[in-house]
């Protein structure tokens, strides 16, 4: 193993040992490192996909952490692309707004900015903002659009200079982040060092609740070390003094929750929320290790399914392809066995990827006219979150006589 990669041994949010290992993914690339022609020769590194449920808090995590400057400074995902992610940042800089009292002149800081969508909406509204982003050149075009980004990862030395240059914040923002960091007790630290007494935290992050109910098992890769639910969290923050007093799920990525915290006895009240998603990840039992294993039993049946179905119609001289190219399309075709030798290739809407060769594998990434050209019989829906958008886009292809399968959560074939 390379020295881009480490094991930790205790739990990333209560620091516990007692962690049982409760399922392992086949090992893969990151997951967003799709390459060019020139870099086929290249061998990419493997490594490990096993998940660890904490016997004393019951956070499900990922102990193998990948160097994040090999993960994220090179990061190209840039979030103001898309229109629905563009209203969802408008109504949360809105209800914070309206809900928190925030006026011109307060300091919004947002860490994991990206391209500053989210911080733009506040500076609207005469709010004072900084954006904080370790991908370097996002960080540049975003302060070169007005939108002030430092080229950082947050944490402690960071946060102090904020606070010697700009002063506290009374809202610190981070979505899409607090599943990707290793060291949370950092962040945390950090954000009670920067954070006016009474001023608001909140992050967004993908909900465990959802990758439970939803199949959601292919979101699970390197760049998420923690999969969040509330009751582990509750526990998290008490420990750093402070508290979680609201959690609202929310549609992004799949199924992701909204969480807010203070510091304890801080101006807000403890809003029934969290209550609500304690009952319901309770009545789930999320909060068991056997509840996990049995997971990955359902993951595997599914899994052979898949194998026997694909396999079978490649026996019988059928040609298929893949649709969809996310980060998360690496986890499936690796745990499920959707290598070279069953799909030619794999058409993406997205510019950016059409060219290049999935992470390992190195299927080639093509545009979506290529199902039309090379008409094969089949396409595996591999962003199967999307699958009814896709089957409607493209009509013509299955009036052509072509068919789509949907992996999860239950095989179909259409
Ligand atoms: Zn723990």
């Amino acid at each position: 193993m390379s020295s881009t990669y480490y094991l930790r041994s205790t739990c990333r949010l209560c620091n516990s040992v007692n962690l049982t290992k409760v399922f392992e993914l086949t090992p893969t690339p990151p997951a967003n490192a799709f390459v060019s022609k020139e870099q086929l020769s290249t061998e990419q590194s493997i490594y490990p996909l096993e998940l660890f449920f904490c016997e004393d808090c019951a956070h499900l995590q990922l102990l193998g952490v990948i160097n994040p400057a090999e993960l994220f400074q090179n990061y190209v995902y840039v979030s103001g692309t898309s229109a629905s992610f563009v209203k969802h940042f408008s109504d949360y800089a809105r209800s914070c707004i309206d809900n928190f009292n925030l006026s011109a002149g307060d300091l919004v800081v947002d860490i994991g900015s990206n391209d500053g969508t989210l911080l733009n909406f506040f500076k609207n509204q005469q709010l004072k903002i900084l954006g904080i982003d370790p991908a370097r050149i996002i960080a540049k075009q975003a302060s070169e659009k007005g939108i002030e980004t430092w080229p950082e990862f947050f944490n402690e030395s960071i946060a102090k200079k904020i606070l010697k240059i700009k002063g506290p914040a009374s809202l610190i923002t981070a979505n899409n982040v607090f599943a990707h960091a290793d060291n949370l007790d950092s962040i945390v630290k950090s954000v009670r060092s920067l954070l006016k007494s009474d001023g608001v935290f909140i992050f967004e992050v993908s909900y465990l609740g959802a990758v439970y109910e939803n199949t959601l098992f292919d979101t699970i890769y390197h760049e998420h070390l923690a999969y969040h639910s509330i009751l582990p969290l509750i526990k998290f923050f008490n420990s750093h003094g402070m508290e979680l007093f609201a959690a609202n799920r929310i549609n992004s990525h799949g199924g992701s929750v909204r969480c807010m915290v203070q510091f304890k006895g801080g101006p807000s009240n403890m809003n029934g929320s969290v209550q609500s998603l304690v009952d319901y990840e309770y009545g789930l039992k999320l909060n068991a290790s056997q509840t996990w294993m049995s997971y990955a039993d359902k993951i595997n049946i599914l899994k052979n399914k898949l194998v026997d179905l694909l396999t079978g119609l490649k026996r019988g001289g059928k040609s298929l392809a893949g649709y969809g190219a996310p980060a998360k399309a690496t986890t499936l075709m690796y745990h499920f066995g959707i290598g070279p030798d069953i799909i030619d290739f794999i058409s993406d809407d997205a510019l950016l990827k059409q060219g290049l060769y999935t992470p390992g594998l190195h299927i080639p990434v093509l545009s979506s006219s290529a199902i039309y050209e090379k008409k094969p019989d089949y396409v595996i829906l591999l962003a199967w979150n999307f699958a009814s958008q896709i089957i409607k886009q493209h009509k013509v292809y299955l009036n052509n006589g072509g068919h789509f399968i949907v992996p999860l959560p239950e095989i179909r074939i259409i």
